[in-house]
């Protein structure tokens, strides 16, 4: 007899477990499934797990916003004691540097709509908290190899924004066996070792799913948390010809340098969205420095067809790229000789906003296109598919009326309909990684 439960995860990463999670504490019989050995091996584990709020529209802000509560209150969150540990909330605040790309503008109105705490820093204040800092805008970014990059510049930034309740968690994969850990209390259970390869169904709605050894599982609902192998899976369900927004896999590296020996970049480092030059960083363990692209328009996108076949290396241009950014706003910084960091794929939907919906096939769902800023939301994100499956599984029309989540912390309410496989790709949206 194939096994049977209620739920079938595609995935172990950090939203697969917060989804079974909370589906679990709703009474659901969850099985996730994932190909890796450990939860969170996937893209969770090379997450610089950011937690910061500056998104471009209102629904992304108040569900970031939501989010912090859940980081600064993860042990109670969890309920569980996990012998491996707890992740830490390393609540270092952010600072967004004020630049051409006007994306502060956006934000500061929905940080005052929904009362994100912040404060305004002009270049003097900015200097004397980040002494560091070369305080000039270098705007537009540029790659090294143009002439111009390390150009001199007369002009100031105009000033940050910061925000004392952000920070990043130190150990995505930790925090994602605590997901898992606290989902097991609750009745849920995970394969690992496991690869999907079919999704069965009949009349029009799932029955269950077939691993590539031949066993079979039985489930009335399938959810697709795949990460950058979303679109393989939503293949699979047949479920990707009925989305207007699609996904795909772009490659990303994150570069991994000491601070200036004279500051202690570990304590006082602030993380950083610097669009003036295309960089994010944050302070790591060991007074070092992690650094992402802000995907500039000078970088060439590198799209990955076949997400099991990428370039795992980091490459000498874009190392380049991202460490001599940085050494722009930060002259001081000491440049290894060992390129050091790491390389992933994000799970990029069209418009740089995630998909958190039902699908055109019967209990096929999807909590994909997290397009490399959705670490931070797993919590909330798990939540908000909980509420929608029960709510759709109990006969409710989300298609013509999109669901809505009360947030448990913030008490703010989230139309899950923003997320809709079905929207119009959302102009707004900062086609970048700040969604
Ligand atoms: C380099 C990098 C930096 C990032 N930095 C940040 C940040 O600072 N802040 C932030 O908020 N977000 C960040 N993100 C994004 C964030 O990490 C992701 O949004 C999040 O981890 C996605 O989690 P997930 O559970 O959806 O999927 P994933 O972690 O992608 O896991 C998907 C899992 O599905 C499994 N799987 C796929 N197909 C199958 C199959 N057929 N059968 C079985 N298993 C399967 C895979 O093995 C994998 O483990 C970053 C991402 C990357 C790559």
């Amino acid at each position: 007899m194939p096994r049977k439960v209620d739920a079938v995860i595609i995935g172990a990463g950090v939203i697969g477990a917060a989804t079974a999670y909370e589906l679990a504490r709703k009474g659901y019989r969850t099985l996730n499934i994932d190909k890796l050995p450990a939860s969170g091996y996937g893209p969770t584990s090379a997450s610089c797990a950011i937690v910061r709020a500056h998104y471009s529209s209102w629904d992304g802000v108040a569900m970031a916003y939501e989010g912090f509560s859940y980081w600064k209150d993860w042990e109670q969150y969890i309920g569980v004691v996990d012998d491996a540990g707890t992740a830490k909330y390393m609540n270092c605040g952010t600072l967004l540097l004020e630049s051409a790309t006007g994306h502060h503008e956006k934000v500061l109105k929905h940080y005052d709509d929904i009362g994100v705490e912040y404060e305004e820093w002009d270049t003097a204040k900015l200097k004397e908290r980040m002494p560091i800092f070369d305080t000039h805008a270098f705007w537009p970014p540029r790659r090294p190899e143009d002439p111009r990059f390390w150009d001199g510049s007369e002009q100031e930034l105009p000033g940050a924004i910061f925000t004392p309740g952000s920070g990043y968690v130190n150990d995505p994969q930790l925090a994602t066996h605590n997901l898992q850990r606290a989902a097991e209390a609750k009745g849920g259970e995970f394969l690992f070792r496991a690869t999907v390869g079919e999704i069965r169904r009949a009349n029009g709605h799932v029955t269950g799913v077939t691993l590539t050894d031949g066993k079979e599982i039985e489930a009335p609902i399938v959810i697709n948390v795949a990460g950058p192998h979303s679109f393989v899976v939503n293949r699979m369900a047949g479920a990707e010809e009925g989305m207007k927004v699609k996904t795909r896999a772009l490659r990303h590296e994150v570069h991994h340098v000491p601070s200036p020996p004279d500051f202690d970049f570990e304590a006082d480092g602030l993380h950083t969205s610097d669009g003036d030059t295309g960089i994010y960083f944050r302070p790591e363990s060991g007074n070092h420095i992690l650094i992402g692209s802000e995907d500039p328009d000078c970088d060439r996108r590198q799209w990955v067809d076949d997400p099991d076949d990428y370039d795992r290396h980091v490459t000498e241009a874009q190392w380049n790229a991202q460490v001599y950014r940085l050494a722009r706003r930060i002259p001081s910084l000491p440049i290894p000789n060992e390129r050091k960091g790491v390389v992933d794929l994000y799970d990029c939907s069209d418009d740089w906003i995630p998909i958190y919906d039902k699908s055109d096939v019967g209990g096929f769902y999807m909590a994909i296109g997290t397009s490399g800023n959705q670490f931070k939301n797993a919590p909330v994100v798990g939540h908000v598919m909980a509420e929608l499956i029960d709510r759709v599984e109990h006969g409710h029309d989300h298609d013509e009326d999109p669901v809505k989540v009360t947030c448990r912390y913030t008490g703010l309410e989230l139309d899950t309909g923003f997320y809709s496989r079905l929207r119009e790709i959302n102009p707004n949206s900062s086609f970048s990684v700040n969604g």
